[in-house]
């Protein structure tokens, strides 16, 4: 949610036909397999149904492209209105707007009926993009929605006010830092709330069905370093270390421990003197403790672990990066090791109340796709 809070979603898309041919994923036309669509009245209803008996709070609305990207924005827009006018719904709608939308009044609706937007960038540059699609444009089909939208943004009062997307990790052999520089060029010149970032996976029958998979760690290392930049406040320079020459991230250790491991003589900082920003910089020390520990000192001089620890300072982490009175702290490189073997093992998956609609429909006993008979495997 744009304010932070975590809502139950119903994460549906209109259809899983497509008629693109991204080479990550399962919807493009080179899978073999049935596809399912709902009608816009079937959709809305089953939303306020679900929304009635508190099974959901919003709304993730997404689908495959079964026309053209303007005729399957114009059905997502007839669900959205649906819901918003026909069953009163005012709450959290992210509406995914379809690359390649080009028309400007569908791109208006977008912005007036969702709470947040996005068109999905899947690749950071034309040139990586060329690489899974033929058929996308990143210019004129990605880059120039976005664009209309964050001038919509600002030019009204109401609406979404935010905008997202997601780059597939991986799949064009991109670096991190390629990644990293869009990234950066997304917050900054277009105001984007969030970047997503989804491992690659092949997909059999595509054109990639041979090509590696993502390890998930470089996923979650890519959001680290997405957090270190828009909340931390590290800038490029900052993060440069983070990265190996060839453009990766360390898959082995955060990136916030590498850039303090290659920044030793800037540590240890002693938590009664060093300013917020230093302490932030501290492996195991987050903005919530920095911030306390700044209140805290204020009123008396900090000279417990304890006192640290109950602030939120992940102290196994921070010990030999901090000073304070009693503490002499272990010289960085001699925790390298142990602090290594730490990161090393994979993290856990986010865990997401996750609705699963293709279920649902399939066992609603649809038979006649409104969107498109000749292949949708319901109508089949
Ligand atoms: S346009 Fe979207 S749904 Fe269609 S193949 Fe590409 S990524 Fe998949």
């Amino acid at each position: 949610m744009p304010n932070g809070k975590r809502i139950s979603l119903m994460r549906v898309m209109f259809t899983d036909h497509c008629i693109m041919d991204c080479h990550y994923c399962p919807n493009s036309y080179w899978v073999p397999r049935r596809r399912y669509g709902f009608k816009v009245d079937e959709l809305a209803r089953l939303f306020d149904e679900m929304h009635s008996r508190h099974m959901v709070e919003g709304l993730f609305l997404s689908s495959g492209i079964f026309k053209d990207p303007n005729a399957t924005q114009e059905r997502l827009l007839d669900v959205v209105e649906a819901i918003r006018s026909r069953y009163g719904f005012r709450g959290y709608i992210h509406l995914k707007v379809m690359p390649g939308t080009s028309t400007d009044a569908l791109l208006e609706q977008s912005q007036r009926l969702g709470a947040r937007l996005s068109v999905n960038m899947e690749s950071p540059s034309a040139e990586h993009l060329r690489k899974v699609s033929t058929m996308k444009d990143f210019d004129n089909g990605i880059v120039a929605p976005m664009k209309r939208i964050s001038e919509l943004m600002q030019e009204r009062y109401g609406g979404a006010v935010g905008q997202a997307t997601q780059l597939v990790v991986g799949a064009a052999d991109e670096s991190d830092w390629d990644i990293y520089t869009r990234m950066r060029s997304l917050y900054g010149e277009y105001g984007f709330k969030r970047v997503y970032y989804s491992a690659f996976r092949p997909v059999q029958y595509t054109p990639l069905e041979e090509h590696p998979a993502t390890p998930p760690v470089r996923e979650h290392r890519l959001y680290q370093m997405d957090w270190l930049s828009r909340i931390y406040g590290y800038d490029a320079e900052e993060l440069r270390p983070a990265f190996d020459t060839g453009g990766f991230l360390e898959l082995r250790a955060d990136p916030k421990l590498m850039i303090a491991m290659n920044n030793f003589e800037q540590f240890p900082v002693d938590v009664n003197r060093g300013t917020e920003r230093e302490l932030l910089r501290v492996p195991g020390v987050g903005p919530l403790a920095a911030n306390r520990i700044v209140k805290q000192r204020a009123q008396h001089t900090i000279t417990q672990r304890q006192e640290l620890q109950a602030m939120g300072v992940v102290m196994k982490r921070a010990m030999p990066f901090l000073r304070f009175p009693g503490h002499k702290p272990t010289p960085a490189k001699q925790g390298e090791l142990a602090l290594f073997r730490e990161q090393a093992a994979t993290p856990a998956q986010p865990s997401r109340r996750t609705v699963d609609l293709h279920a649902t429909h399939a066992a609603s006993g649809c038979t006649s796709c409104p969107l498109n008979p000749g292949t949708c495997g319901m109508a089949a």
